[in-house]
């Protein structure tokens, strides 16, 4: 496969073959986020993707899922995703799924029809990096949009049939607006109502605009129990039709995954025993990315 840089996909598609068709992120201005900032966005030459799914369909013809690689596939051209997709089943039959990560301002830029196209196309999956629904936080990360854009977008991802997947952020708003981040988020994931939610919790990265301000002392991380408290807060706040909550990324002090709403009072008594001091939290030379 030619692959350009680091590889970046989310922890649910660890078995699942990584096609790269971008290389980098078309927004890249997230104060948090130093994932592609030694990478140019780019779209792939059609000749090299075409390489790497016929690679792929003779090394692992087995495989069940496809992940679209690097930041954004949904910012390509909707003939030149329609010819990957139509490539990747031809020669890929065997997969049962075929996700990318989506960035809210890109989907924008596709009509409900050509969304409705590549789930057609077996493109079913999108992860969406909500971080937070708090406007003002929004704004402080340079996301790019605010919560209104975010409902908006992934409810037409919705309507077109994909699942959504949503990842949100502890301690992105800082102690300061970290209660309202919280319950932000839990109004906006509930206007969405994604499959699944996985909650990481930031840890600052060295060469980001967010490092340098925690080094200056103009942002506050709160701790392990400023975190806890506000994936309480979300789990009180968040109203699924049903879905599932994972807080067991390798980032997080407590390990939580909960079906929601049937698993709601569990979550929530288990954050509350850790908060009380009676469950042991992930020490922080065990927490990684
Ligand atoms: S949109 Fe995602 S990949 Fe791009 S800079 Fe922001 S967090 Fe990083």
């Amino acid at each position: 496969m030619h692959y350009e840089g680091t590889i970046y996909r989310p922890p649910s598609e660890a078995n699942s073959i990584l096609l790269q068709i971008t290389t980098g992120c078309s927004h890249n201005r997230c104060t948090f986020c130093e994932m592609y900032r030694d990478k140019r966005f780019t779209v792939k030459e059609m000749a090299t993707i075409m390489a790497d799914i016929n690679f792929a369909a003779a090394h692992f013809p087995h495989h069940r899922k496809l992940f679209l690689c690097d930041g954004d596939a949904l910012v390509v051209p909707q003939a030149k995703l329609v010819e990957i997709l139509r490539a990747i089943r031809q020669h890929l039959p065997g997969l049962a799924r075929v996700a990318t990560y989506a960035n809210v301002k890109s989907i924008r830029f596709k009509s409900d029809e050509e969304l409705a196209e590549l789930v057609e196309l077996g493109l079913t999956m999108a992860c969406v990096g909500l971080e937070s629904g708090d406007d003002v936080t929004l704004t402080a990360i340079n996301k790019g949009n605010d919560s209104a854009q975010a409902i908006a977008q992934c409810t037409r991802l919705h309507r077109a049939g994909f699942k959504l997947s949503l990842t949100v952020l502890l301690g992105i708003a800082g102690i300061a607006r970290s209660e309202i981040h919280a319950r932000e988020t839990g109004r906006v994931l509930t206007a969405i109502d994604p499959k699944f939610i996985g909650a990481l919790t930031l840890m600052l990265t060295p060469g980001t605009p967010l490092f340098a301000d925690a080094e200056a002392g103009r942002f506050h991380l709160p701790g392990a129990r400023g975190v806890l408290r506000e994936l309480e807060i979300m789990f009180e706040t968040t109203t699924l039709s049903g879905g599932l909550f994972h807080a067991n990324h390798a980032s997080n002090y407590l390990p939580l995954r909960a079906r929601l709403p049937r698993d709601r009072e569990r979550a929530l008594s288990e954050i509350r025993a850790a908060l009380r001091g009676e469950t042991s939290l992930k020490s922080e030379s065990l927490r990684g990315l």
